[in-house]
């Protein structure tokens, strides 16, 4: 494998990787983006700043988080040995936490007073309204009537931790009209406000900030995996949605011979509105003020998606991925519904865990995977817990067949 040296990914000055990226927004939209941008530049290399974060980190979210070595499941796979990062057990049950503490930190440090977001199934919400409680600013968060409907204990959350849940009743009522109802608000007060994305996505700089706030999951999977094997993985597996955990962990092993996979949603299987596999069937467009791979449709309106993982369901996905990908240094592949339950089913009979739906993806493709490579070691990259879909998979799985 050619050498990769993680410092040609940094996004250029107008916030590109490659051809993704950038800034496609209303003129109005330009210069609190700019703001954010030199705000962050400036308070993320403040020790202050660095300071703070790292005892959020220890003392707040739990972190590190460890790294587990799945003995039984990779004895019964019979080939590679299978590793997970336990973002699982980062405070609020998954990785959004690292990210979300982060804006929160930023906006405090800006001075803001409220932070503003969207969000679809409810856990980026939930995760926001958790960094806002910790640090006293107001929370608002705009999500779909349908969604609202859909998702009532992450409303009761979002609600307990003192956020504001502002219902979206116009278009399908759903995600994209969720964004778009966001940054409206936004707009009317960007001095007070900040608007904190849920992942790697969105105009320049958040697909940056949100990457550089993720990128400790992978800093510190290399050292504990070196620590524990006394070698690096042979392959790194991350579910992609938008894409935030996989570029946190990827970020920490871009320069090593490690092979790296991200796995998208292939739901249902390839026919369209039937998955959520931006990377593998989607094209080059814009979507929420980025360029990226884009399932669209001839006009370049997103085309509707699905998965059975919430979390993953986005017809787009971060643009740096998109540049890592024609670069040839990840690969992304995918895993169908049915493999990410029989995933999420194996993990929690044979090793007392129960992954979110979303991180079943990436552990279904590191068991393909471990059976193709016979020897060597996998890390995964767990990016949640699965407390939040019991109700989902056993009304419509049950409770899987004994090992
Ligand atoms: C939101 C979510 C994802 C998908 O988001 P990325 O930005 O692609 O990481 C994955 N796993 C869990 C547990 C989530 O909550």
């Amino acid at each position: 494998m050619t050498t990769f040296k993680k410092g040609n990914v940094l996004p250029d000055a107008g916030g590109y990787y490659g051809e993704y990226g950038g800034v496609y927004v209303p003129e109005c939209l330009i210069g609190p983006l700019q703001e954010v941008t030199d705000a962050y530049q400036r308070i993320s290399r403040s020790a202050d700043f660095i300071a703070e974060l790292r005892y959020i980190r220890k003392h707040f979210q739990g972190r590190p988080t460890p790294v587990s070595y799945c003995k039984r499941l990779s004895d019964q796979l019979g080939g590679a040995r299978i590793y997970l990062k336990r973002e699982d057990l980062n405070h609020s049950g998954a990785h959004k936490l690292n990210h979300c503490m982060g804006e929160g930190l930023l906006a405090k440090y800006m001075g803001k007073k409220r932070v503003i977001a969207e969000t679809g199934a409810g856990q980026h919400g939930v995760a926001l309204a958790t960094a806002a409680a910790y640090f006293g600013l107001e929370c608002e968060i705009h999500m779909g009537e349908v969604d609202i409907a859909k998702q009532a204990p992450n409303v009761a959350r979002m609600k307990l931790l003192g956020a504001k849940v502002v219902p979206v009743t116009f278009g399908l009522r759903t995600l994209k009209e969720a964004v778009d109802s966001a940054f409206a608000e936004y707009l009317k007060d960007p001095v007070n406000t900040i608007y904190c994305i849920g992942s790697v996505v969105g105009p320049h700089p958040f697909p940056m900030l949100v990457r550089d706030f993720q990128e400790v999951v992978g800093i510190e999977a290399r050292e504990q995996f070196l620590d524990m094997t006394g070698g690096l993985p042979e392959a790194v597996t991350a579910c992609v949605g938008g894409g935030s955990n996989a570029m946190g962990i990827f970020r920490g092993f871009l320069d090593d011979p490690t092979a790296l996979y991200g796995v998208e949603p292939l739901g249902k299987g390839p026919k369209t509105g039937d998955h959520a596999a931006s990377m593998t069937y989607g094209t080059p467009g814009i979507i929420h003020g980025f360029k990226c791979y884009l399932l669209q449709d001839k006009d370049g309106e997103p085309l509707p998606v699905y998965s059975c993982a919430s979390g993953l369901d986005y017809p787009g996905v971060g643009p740096e991925h998109c540049y890592l990908k024609d670069q040839g240094r990840v690969q992304y592949v995918t895993a169908l519904d049915t493999e990410a339950i029989d995933a999420f089913f194996k993990l929690s009979r044979l090793e007392g865990i129960i992954p979110a739906l979303e991180s079943a993806h990436a552990v279904a493709y590191a068991m393909k995977l471990a059976q193709e490579m016979k020897q060597g070691a996998i890390l995964v990259n767990l990016s949640g817990r699965g407390d939040k879909d019991l109700d989902y998979v056993i009304e419509n799985y049950g409770f899987g067949t004994p090992e």
